[in-house]
Formats: C-alpha cells, sequence, structure tokens
C-alpha cells in the first residue's frame, strides 16, 4: 500500500523508516525493508512500523541504499511471509510492490514448470522472479528485464526492486498506482506520494504509466515502455507537513 525508496548520503534504514511512518495513514497489515550493503538484507514483519523499528533496533544495519514498504495483503493472507519486501530464486533481486498482479496465475505456472520455487502466497513474488527469469533468458540488463517483463503483465502496480549486482541503482515503475521520485541534493527518494519525501526536498517528478525510473550512480534516467529516453518534468511542491 505504501512504497519508499532511498539513495544517497544518509543511512537509510532510519530514513526509510521514517518514510514508513508517514505513509502509515494510508492503511496497512504488515511492513518490511529490505537494504543493500554488499548483498541485500531484507526484515520485515504483520502488525506496525513500530513493530518493524523494535524489530531491527539493535541489529547493526548500515547502508546508504534501500527501500520499505507498507502491505495492504491482497494475495496471501497478512504475515511475515507474505510481507515485502520479496526477493527472486537466486536471492539476488529484491522488489517491493503496491497493486495487483491479475495474471499472476498464469506466471506462476510458467515459472513452476521452470523450477521456480515460491515461499509466499503473493502475486508480487511471482513477479520479482519473472523478471529474474526474463533477465536469465535474454541475458539483459535488469532494466531491459523489468520493461520485458512488465509488457506481459496485466495488473496495476507501482514497483521499486533492487539488485545485489548494481550496488547504486533503484528501478521504479508504474501502471494505474502512484509514485513519484524526490530529487534532493545527492540523495533521491522515491515514494507512493510526496508526504515521506517533503522534508527533504521540494523537487519532485510524478512518473506517468508504463514509463520506467532509474536512479544510478547519482543520476535520474526516465523511459518509456519502448526504451526511448525521456525528460523528466521537476515539479517545485508546495505542499506543507
Ligand atoms: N498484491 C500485493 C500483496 O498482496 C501488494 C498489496 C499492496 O498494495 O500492499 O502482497
Amino acid at each position: 500500500c505504501g512504497i519508499i525508496g532511498y539513495v544517497g548520503h544518509r543511512e537509510s534504514s532510519p530514513t526509510i523508516l521514517k518514510g514508513l511512518q508517514r505513509l502509515e495513514y494510508r492503511g496497512y497489515d504488515s511492513t518490511g525493508i529490505a537494504l543493500l550493503d554488499g548483498n541485500i538484507q531484507v526484515y520485515k514483519k504483520a502488525g506496525k512500523v513500530k513493530d518493524l523499528a523494535a524489530y531491527i533496533a539493535n541489529k547493526p544495519l548500515h547502508s546508504h541504499i534501500g527501500m520499505g514498504h507498507t502491505r495492504w495483503a491482497t494475495h496471501g493472507i497478512p504475515n511475515d511471509i507474505n510481507a515485502h519486501p520479496h526477493l527472486s530464486n537466486s536471492g539476488k533481486l529484491a522488489i517491493i510492490h503496491n497493486g495487483i498482479i491479475e495474471n499472476y496465475n498464469t506466471l506462476k505456472q510458467e515459472l513452476l514448470k521452470k523450477g521456480y520455487v515460491f515461499t509466499s502466497d503473493t502475486d508480487t513474488e511471482i513477479l520479482i522472479n519473472f523478471i529474474e527469469d526474463i533477465q536469465l533468458y535474454n541475458d539483459c540488463s535488469l532494466e531491459e528485464a523489468v520493461r520485458l517483463a512488465l509488457h506481459k503483465v496485466i495488473g496495476a502496480y507501482a514497483i521499486i526492486i533492487m539488485s545485489e549486482e548494481l550496488p547504486n541503482t533503484l528501478i521504479a515503475a508504474k501502471k494505474s498506482s502512484p509514485l513519484v521520485i524526490g530529487i534532493g541534493k545527492d540523495e533521491f527518494f522515491i515514494a507512493s506520494d510526496a508526504t515521506p519525501i517533503l522534508e527533504y526536498t521540494d523537487q519532485v517528478v510524478y512518473l506517468n504509466d508504463y514509463e520506467i525510473a532509474i536512479i544510478k550512480d547519482g543520476q535520474f534516467f526516465l523511459s518509456d515502455s519502448k526504451n526511448v529516453p525521456l525528460t523528466p518534468y521537476i515539479q517545485k511542491l508546495d505542499m506543507e507537513l
């Protein structure tokens, strides 16, 4: 239900937790966080953001890139396993997702035939493995795999994806669910609405359906579903906290 991604100079886990608190008003049943620091670490729980905060409070977490999610369950009951982020079978890709992948079962059957295993009951875990499979099959970039996968997805989504192999990269895309990028000084935010971004920057880009945003090595790139580069329309927010 709520998404927050961060890459920049701040310590990411407190920044993301604060963002999740700002998104709480949207309603949710579970929360989770993924941090990238060499490898991807995932911490997730059914319950409130404060429960997640308590769960990770004594862990020595250091990372400048990560993402967090508040889930409103549609596929699979609210529990720790179904909470986001979800990892791919290789463990190298992580996703958070708002929305519903309507054709998840068709994709799931194809992946089961190929030997993929699933630990959750979510449509989201199918999507990240579908992307992983496309990347392996086509030997392409993660961005290209996301684009190809989304051509075959029916439904609504706002997603952020991280890869262990891309230590300074967040990939985001949306259809029918909102997603906004906040552009700060040497830092970027991605969120389902501007509330977690406001205190850091007033420069934002609202993604349009079928666009793919990549934040890579301190730069922001936007392209359409056919991989045509787009010039982001940067708006100045005049909202107040
Ligand atoms: N369909 C996904 C799930 O049930 C995402 C739900 C959401 O938007 O929070 O896990």
